[in-house]
């Protein structure tokens, strides 16, 4: 729809690569060309969707937190009860088995938080594949246990230990090893980002999503929805939601960004609400950056939304008025995150609660006949050791 023959969604996306990189991305673009109109592939896909991810993800409409606002209809899309937990499951079954149409063994993946690692970790130990993950050193510290899952599920995982030690270096590590082996290796990437095609090969594996919760909110509401709301760190699960929906415009689509502790304390990953337009990882798209290109340091509480740039689909969107896009803080996510814990039963990944922090805000002016579906891209269960721990410091302030 809005991208064009060479990757470009408007004036973003396309690919600024080395040149034995364009080689490689060439032929996995053919081979996403042919399998995404292919009715085997198609039929395989279905089948892991069904069986093993557990799909379709309920459309639940929660009524008692509408209640309580007094607004719109909220409906949240549970995507939190996908195998593994997220999303992020949908994008790895997809890629890995393309990347065993294209004959490939080995699959490396970088990770900063760990959620991609451990998808992709899965999806490996599912269709037999050597998994290599390369993630910073620090990183490795912070994230401990998803080190441990990824290698419970078979996988290698490479800390890396130049630099700052975080996401950027595992990146540059990972585009090395593919440069040296790109014949038996497959790179996986976890979000609409990254040179063409995978902004679009990731847009096609999230965009069930958006296929379910049409078809499911047709059904028991007889209408399409009024509002669209999902966070965006990359943009995946937000153009999984959109997509299906670009072409009814009546259809509000709203995506979330980190504001941390505030847009003016430096402390945010505001992308598209701060930033301009740059090139970083190979495709071109809004960016934090500084006066020199580079990008910025980020910050937000949930570590699957920290990243300086975002899929380049979402800044056409920007830009086009398609899709607007809001700030949601820290604390304003942690209140969203108690809320729906306690009034629904359902814990939300941290990243999921700042969608449903926005809802909220969205829902109370609205009248009661409108709807809102709320992506719940993730759960909440690897984050409460993290708000534990944040209530734990919070309390042992002398000034609380
Ligand atoms: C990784 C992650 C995100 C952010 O990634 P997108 O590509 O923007 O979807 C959001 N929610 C959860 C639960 C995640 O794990």
């Amino acid at each position: 729809m809005s991208r064009d023959v060479k990757g470009y969604y408007g004036p973003y996306g396309g690919r600024y690569v080395p040149d034995v990189l364009n080689q490689v991305l060439d032929e996995v673009k053919d081979v996403y060309s042919k399998l995404k109109d292919d009715t085997e592939f198609l039929s395989q896909l279905d089948y892991y969707n069904r069986h093993y991810i557990g799909r379709p993800s309920p459309l639940y409409f929660a009524e008692k937190l509408t209640n309580e606002i007094g607004g719109a209809k909220i409906y949240l899309k549970r995507e939190d009860l996908n195998h593994t937990g997220s999303h992020k499951i949908n994008n790895t079954i997809g890629q890995v088995l393309l990347a065993q149409k294209l004959g490939k063994k080995r699959v490396i993946a970088e990770t900063g938080a760990g959620q991609h690692g451990v998808a992709t970790a899965t999806a490996c130990a599912l269709f037999g594949m050597d998994c290599i993950i390369y993630m910073g050193e620090e990183d490795t510290k912070r994230q401990e246990l998803n080190v441990f899952r990824m290698k419970l599920l078979g996988a290698e995982v490479v800390p890396v230990t130049h630099g700052n030690r975080t996401l950027k270096e595992a990146v540059d590590a990972a585009i090395e090893d593919l440069i040296e082996n790109y014949d038996s290796t497959y790179y996986m990437l976890g979000s609409a980002v990254g040179p063409d095609p995978y902004p679009a090969m990731v847009n096609t594996f999230q965009s069930i999503i958006g296929r379910e919760a049409k078809e499911q909110i047709l059904e028991v509401e007889n209408r399409l929805p009024d509002y669209l709301v999902a966070c965006i760190g990359g943009g995946s699960n937000a153009i999984g939601l959109f997509s299906p929906f670009y072409d009814d415009t009546d259809v509000n689509m709203i995506g979330v960004e980190p504001a941390g502790k505030g847009l003016d304390t430096g402390m945010h990953a505001a992308t598209l609400a701060l930033g301009s337009p740059g090139i970083l990882h190979g495709f071109k798209s809004y960016l934090l950056q500084d006066d020199n290109g580079n990008p910025m340091p980020v910050y937000s509480i949930s570590a699957g939304l920290d990243y300086p740039g975002v899929g380049p689909e979402h800044s056409f969107f920007k830009d086009t008025g398609r899709a607007s896009y809001v700030t949601i803080t820290d604390e304003e996510a942690l209140d969203a995150f108690f809320a729906l814990s306690h009034i629904e039963g359902i814990i939300p990944a941290l990243e999921s609660a700042h969608a449903v922090a926005h809802a909220i805000k969205l829902a109370k002016d609205l009248p009661k006949d409108d709807l809102i579906i709320v992506n719940l891209s993730g759960r909440g269960d690897k984050d409460v050791r993290q708000v534990l721990d944040l209530m734990q410091n919070m309390n042992n302030h002398p000034n609380s």
